[in-house]
């Protein structure tokens, strides 16, 4: 259709061909239509706008929720010869008029803008005198409350639409299940836009999921042999980040921390011998990652469970670029969970605390998913895949489902027992007929309940009331010690009308997953 575009593909870009959907998407922005694109990071979304930028008259205008992104995005044009121009609250007074006076000039064919400034009524006046190429709205989840990374200055984008008619949109991004997904193309007045869905499928990422237990000696199994190869290990907080950090340099690798506490001069330097091969190992909070383009990462760790699944599969995605073989392993403690509960439930509001808490129990799905884990991870995209991957830990070797009606039935008996006012810890304490000091003051011993549970041991029975916690079955008071108590769903296992079955839980990978 325009033969001219693979010529700037390869003489401006160095590409010899291009991606799926990415010559369709760039020919609809050439023919003036909207677009809205959903790909995964990494499958080459910049270049369906900015390579139409060249293309069409004018100066396209691309938003971006980071500075930081923004200013990469810019130096890696400028490096390969094309006019383009950051326009945020990091520049100088000067640096800005000289801006401006570029984008007047018609010296621009391309302006990475921040939301709030774009839609300034006095940068909107000073559009309207120009001729624009195109909009582009990179990261649009970030309109979404639905989205994981919601920003409010990202709302006012939807008058766009209206206010520059027939100028072609495209809203771009990586992380969008179907009801984030119809949110932003709703609040970007995108209804008309055609819509590219490409598969988030990773295959060369294996996925594995570990009950987290003794998590050190968990993370050095895995590091074994993988000394030499470039990875992330995540962590929920900078004080997890940094006390990792000091015991694997301990134990003798190569690791640095990363995250938002850390100077900005120490984060470059970290991050620039990271990209360089210098350093194999980082360990980071999610505050690392964000627009690192490094295609031979072989492994992704997460050592706190991720508060939902966008953060878990951006954050893995970030492994096997190059498409070989790589891991993603995630140490799943059900403490880790109760702790992001706590933080969410702290928040003040309300529609916010279910919406995230709605996306952490679908974390937890994902971790005590029985069936084929890449299965659950695409599903909650909205993605089927036609069969099991045979590339994840429940693929290459499916847990063994054992019968707990029974035990459950004794799990559940003991929390009426000492009348929902005990915690975990306690309750399998009872079960098992311990002899502890507090116990026998509180005249437990003397429960019909006690010692019930004393064929089984600890890890068992702690596994069992996570997963009638999972189930719903018991509620964990957040808010008052942890304290366990039965919910009404769990009626019919007590009476013995229903049945229960848990797969055994994994503390070491299964043999088959470390091979290869
Ligand atoms: P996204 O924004 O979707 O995360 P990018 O636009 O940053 O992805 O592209 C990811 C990588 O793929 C970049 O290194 C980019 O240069 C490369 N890339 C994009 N399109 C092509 C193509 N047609 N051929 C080869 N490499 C490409
Ligand atoms: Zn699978």
């Amino acid at each position: 259709m325009c033969p001219q575009i693979e010529q700037t593909l390869k003489d401006v870009f160095g590409f010899a061909s291009f991606r799926p959907q990415q010559r369709e998407i760039i020919e609809d922005l050439l023919a003036g239509r909207d677009a809205f694109v959903l790909m995964p990071t990494g499958g080459g979304k910049s270049l369906c706008y900015q390579l139409p930028a060249l293309h069409r008259p004018g100066v396209a205008i691309v938003v971006s929720p980071l500075i930081s992104l923004m200013k990469d995005q810019v130096d890696a044009l400028k490096a390969q010869g094309i006019k383009a121009a950051c326009y945020n609250s990091a520049l100088e007074a000067q640096e800005a008029r000289q801006v401006l006076a570029r984008l007047h000039g018609g010296e621009l064919d391309l302006l990475y803008v921040a939301p709030e400034r774009l839609m300034s009524e006095d940068f909107l006046g000073r559009l309207r005198e120009l001729q624009i190429a195109l909009f582009a709205i990179d990261e649009a989840h970030c309109v979404s409350q639905w989205g994981h990374d919601f920003r409010p200055e990202y709302i006012q984008l939807g008058r766009l639409r209206q206010k520059f008619p027939g100028i072609p949109l495209i809203a771009l991004t990586a992380t969008a299940e179907p009801h984030t997904r119809k949110d932003i193309i709703a609040r970007l007045n995108l209804e008309k836009a055609r819509c590219y869905l490409t598969s988030f499928d990773r295959p060369n990422i294996r996925y594995t999921v570990l009950e987290k237990k003794r998590p050190f000696n968990q993370l050095l199994d895995f590091l074994d042999g993988r000394r030499e190869e470039a990875g992330i290990i995540y962590c929920l907080s900078r004080k997890r980040v940094e006390q990792l950090t000091a015991k694997l340099q301990e134990a003798g690798f190569a690791a640095a921390s990363y995250h938002a506490g850390l100077s900005g001069e120490e984060r470059s330097r970290v991050q620039e011998a990271f990209l360089r091969d210098d350093l194999p190992l980082i360990v980071a909070t999610v505050a690392f990652g964000m627009g690192i383009d490094k295609s031979n990462i072989r492994y992704v760790v997460h050592h706190d469970v991720p508060k939902n699944i966008e953060g878990y599969y951006q954050e893995t995605g970030r492994a096997g670029r190059d498409g070989l073989n790589s891991e993603a392993l995630l140490l799943f403690g059900m403490g880790d969970v109760a702790l992001a509960r706590g933080l969410i439930d702290n928040s003040q509001n309300e529609e916010r605390r279910r919406i995230e808490n709605h996306k952490l129990a679908a974390m937890v799905g994902f971790a005590q998913a029985t069936g084929c884990r890449r299965r659950v991870l695409l599903g909650y995209f909205g993605e089927t895949l036609a069969a099991d991957c045979g590339n994840c830990d429940t693929c290459l070797d499916p847990p063994e489902m054992v019968e707990v009606t029974e035990d459950a039935r004794k799990a559940l008996s003991c929390i009426y027992r000492v009348n929902q006012r005990f915690g975990l810890g306690h309750v399998v304490d009872v079960l098992r007929g311990s002899k502890n000091q507090r116990l026998l003051e509180l005249g437990h011993h003397r429960l019909s309940t006690y010692g019930i549970g004393a064929d089984r041991d600890k890890d068992y029975w702690q596994a069992l009331l996570r997963h009638l916690i999972h189930l719903g079955y018991v509620e964990q008071d957040v808010g008052n010690f942890s304290v366990l108590k039965l919910h009404q769903s769990s009626r019919p296992l007590l009476r013995g009308e229903a049945t229960l079955q848990m797969g055994r839980p994994r503390t070491k990978p299964a043999p088959t997953a470390e091979a290869g």
